[in-house]
């Protein structure tokens, strides 16, 4: 069985009924953008830069995140490169080489985009080194925990200003970097009419929504029950945000774990998804589920999922749109 899915690595990720699906990876280090090049994934989607920030006492440099972007971009021949702003926050910043003040609630605290644009320091570096890596292949830039569209305004105007200086210190940068925001926090995701202007992709981090929808905190064990995305209003969600980037013409992918659980293909496709972004551990597994689904078939079904009324019910589609 290993060997049949090894031999997925050159093929293409399409339903039975002849659509193709684009899969993207998540990485977090060099390893990760080797093995998603190896087994041919779209690009990345989701290129975690925290760890660039926990692995020393201090920040890393504008030369030090330079490199690690436009290898990312370098490694990944010509492929999409999606590299995320910090998602760092009070929980994880004494590893990170920043003093920020303690947070009785890190996960509600000034973490995501609000840190970045609360430290313009830290910041106005990354984005010097995102813009310059633009210049060595398709890069895109992707922003964690947007909730309003001021945000996005304030971050696009920071690029802007970014590239003309870089440009007027000689450097080149791409004409086209696309900015797009994760839709993490529900109040995005249900205001997004009001962000699609601002933003030319979007990406779904299912790990936060559903943390924030749900009001359970990911990061405890007691509330597993209510952690999983099986619940009416996350498909809801999920529906009405792939449905409303489509109609703006933006691409919506999902980045969160959910997205690399092939028991989830089925339903996500449901739903309308056609970009997933996934750990490669387990890109050729869902590349292998998605071979195995009839689109067509299973948006016919989608009104019957969205019906139901309790994980119960979910988890009786699933099984029901796999026989
Ligand atoms: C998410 O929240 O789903 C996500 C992909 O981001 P992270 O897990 O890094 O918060
Ligand atoms: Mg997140």
């Amino acid at each position: 069985e290993r060997r049949q899915l090894h031999r997925l690595r050159r093929e293409p990720t399409r339903t039975l009924d002849g659509v193709d699906i684009r899969l993207y990876a998540n990485a977090e280090s060099r390893a990760d953008v080797a093995e998603a090049h190896a087994l041919g994934a779209a690009g990345l989607g989701l290129y975690r830069t925290e760890y660039l920030f926990l692995q020393g006492d201090v920040a890393p440099d504008e030369e030090a995140q330079f490199r690690a972007y436009r290898d990312a971009v370098l490694g990944m021949t010509g492929r999409t490169v999606t590299i995320r702003t910090l998602d760092l926050g009070a929980d994880k910043a004494d590893r990170a080489g920043l003093t920020l003040p303690r947070e009785p609630n890190p996960a509600l605290g000034c973490r995501g985009v609000r840190l970045s644009l609360a430290r313009g320091d830290i910041f106005a570096i990354q984005m010097r080194a995102l813009l310059r890596a633009s210049g060595y292949g398709p890069l895109r830039i992707l922003v964690p925990m947007v909730a309003s569209r001021e945000e996005m305004l304030q971050v696009t105007a920071l690029l802007k200003s970014t590239r003309d200086a870089l440009r007027a210190e000689g450097h080149h940068v791409a004409d086209e970097v696309p900015l797009g925001a994760m839709i993490e926090v529900p109040a995005a995701a249900l205001a997004l009419p009001s962000l699609t202007d601002t933003v030319d992709f979007l990406s779904i981090g299912t790990n936060d929504l559903v943390q924030y929808m749900l009001a359970a905190d990911r990061n405890n064990d007691a509330l597993e029950a209510l952690q999983s995305p099986l619940h009416p209003a996350v498909m809801r969600i999920l529906r009405d945000v792939i449905r409303i980037g489509r109609m703006r013409g933006l691409p919506v992918a999902v980045c969160g774990e959910m997205a690399g659980d092939p028991a989830f293909v089925p339903l996500l496709l449901a739903l309308g998804l056609e970009e997933f972004s996934l750990h490669p551990a387990t890109l050729l597994e869902v590349r292998q589920a998605i071979r195995g689904c009839d689109l067509g078939a299973l948006r016919r079904r989608a009104g019957a999922l969205l019906r139901a009324r309790d994980r119960v019910g979910i988890e009786r589609w699933m099984r029901q749109a796999t026989t």
